[in-house]
């Protein structure tokens, strides 16, 4: 038999041969040096990394002078001590300059080998790190997305502006912290569902929002939301975003009471100042042309139309200002111990001046002392008085009372007017509020004097109300009482 037709002999030619080939063409570039770097050998897979043949490389050139001057540097100050040292260096990541100038990233570990009796050799494998690279830049690219999405969305957690995101169904896909107070609903809750089925009011609003392109969003409008038995205004627009619509909502409710508050004054103004500036231009013209000519009565009349006017004219001043002072909390409240039949009493002996004072009858306790301002609590007395007054009958008298209770003084103010209907017991204590704003029954007034008092008298840690009464209205005021 002929050995060479052995199939033994056979296939180990073969084994041979594929030895060879997993040699050339293993995934990693295989290179052998002397021990100066002076390149031996090389695998058909270095050669493509570098872009040389073997005629370029062999005896001609160091695995040093492939380097880029940056990586020679390292070289020299680790890679080769360490090699000295340690027999061995893995994991360097270094670059090699291709035959084309380009830089490729790649991994090396190099081996020294003491062949016996002959020089010893170095061995590398150099792994082609390009895709590894990309990997890597990748997943830090990744990261720094997630990290500014993250940065983002707890930006989103905090700007005072509400943003609300949905999807093309309408469902709610992020509802940040704002949002979820300005709609009152919970954002956790709120994720998935329309917003139509959590906000009542806003199928009726939401086509009313101008929806601006993408990057373009639209000029906001200011809408009315009934939200948890209120109206809230929302200044609102928004922004088609890819798979729905991002809208920006803006709590403006406080912004526009103020403008209501602004309207109000000027209808005020023009209601209840007309008046009494009037009566004060007619007085003083009448008097100016014909004083000479009128009599001491007619004189006398006229003069006192005039200081009853200013006065009261100089009121609606006081409690527009007074509101104004109340609202923007620019007022200073003190807190002294002061007796409250000696204010009563005051205020009493003023009135005469400002009213056609009916008879008013006081009882009072033993014990007045209360803590509070005594300046502010007048106007409180003078406020119930006035209205006690006003809404008498002329034949009618008031009743005031003062009375110690366990921790606090009380004060009430009866008349024997039309009194208060139930429903409007809460209401009257409202800014701007009147039973009767068209003063049918000709008593004049802003509106303001119970909200002042209310608003005063709770700041001093006390409380304005009604009393069940059988006939007219009975007011009460209770302060601390003095310690
Ligand atoms: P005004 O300047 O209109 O008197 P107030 O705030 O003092 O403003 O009072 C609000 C409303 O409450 C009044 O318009 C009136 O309808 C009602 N009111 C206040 N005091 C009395 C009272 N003693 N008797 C009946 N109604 C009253």
């Amino acid at each position: 038999m002929n050995p060479a037709e052995h199939p033994l002999d056979g296939s180990a030619l073969m084994l041979e041969e594929s030895v060879e080939e997993l040699y050339e063409d293993a995934p990693v570039g295989y290179l052998s040096t002397a021990r100066d770097g002076t390149i031996l050998k090389a695998n058909r897979t270095f050669y493509a990394l570098t872009g040389y043949d073997a005629v370029a490389l062999v005896g001609v050139k160091r695995f040093y002078d492939l380097l880029p001057p940056g990586a020679k540097i390292y070289y020299e100050t680790h890679y080769a001590p360490l090699l000295q040292m340690q027999q061995d260096v893995r994991e360097l990541a270094l670059e090699i300059v291709r035959s084309d100038g380009q830089r490729v990233p790649v991994l090396v570990n190099a081996q020294l080998r003491d062949v016996a009796g002959e020089a010893s050799l170095i061995r590398l494998t150099v792994f082609d790190a390009s895709d590894r690279r990309q990997y890597e830049r990748e997943l830090l690219q990744a990261r720094a997305d997630a990290e500014s999405r993250a940065a983002a969305a707890s930006a989103l957690q905090h700007v005072s502006e509400g943003v609300l995101l949905v999807d093309d169904d309408t469902a709610v896909v992020v509802l940040n912290p704002a949002a979820s107070r300005i709609l009152n609903v919970g954002a956790r809750e709120a994720v998935g569902k329309r917003v139509g089925s959590l906000v009542p009011g806003w199928e009726s609003v939401v086509s009313r929002i101008p929806v601006g392109r993408p990057h373009e969003p639209a000029t906001s409008v200011v809408l009315p939301l009934a939200v948890a038995g209120d109206t809230r205004w929302v200044a609102a627009s928004g922004e088609a975003a890819p798979d729905g619509i991002v809208y920006t909502l803006r709590d403006v409710t406080a912004e526009r009471r103020l403008e209501d508050f602004r309207d109000d004054i000027v209808a005020i103004v023009s209601h209840e100042l007309r008046t009494p500036l009037a009566g004060i231009y007619g007085a003083a013209l009448t008097l100016e042309a014909h004083g000479d000519s009128l009599g001491e009565e007619q004189r006398r009349n006229l003069i006192k139309m005039i200081v009853e006017q200013s006065g009261r004219l100089s009121r609606i001043l006081e409690e527009v200002l007074m509101t104004q002072r109340l609202d923007s909390g620019d007022l200073t409240i003190q807190r002294r111990t002061f007796d409250v039949r000696e204010v009563l009493a005051r205020v009493i002996q003023s009135s005469a001046s400002w009213q056609s004072a009916l008879p008013v009858h006081v009882a009072a306790a033993d014990d007045g002392a209360a803590e509070g301002d005594p300046e502010l609590f007048e106007q409180v007395l003078v406020n119930l008085l006035d209205n006690a007054m006003k809404y008498s009958p002329a034949t009618g008298d008031v009743r005031v009372r003062i009375e110690r209770h366990r921790s606090s003084i009380r004060v009430t103010v009866a008349d024997d007017g039309p009194g208060v209907a139930s429903e409007d017991e809460e209401r009257i204590f409202q800014k701007f509020y009147r039973v009767d704003p068209g003063q049918a029954n000709g008593v004049t007034g802003t509106g303001l004097g119970l909200y002042i008092s209310r608003e005063i008298v709770r700041r001093m840690h006390g409380r304005v109300g009604l009393l069940p009464a059988v006939r007219g209205a009975t007011f009460f005021v209770d302060l601390p009482a003095a310690q």
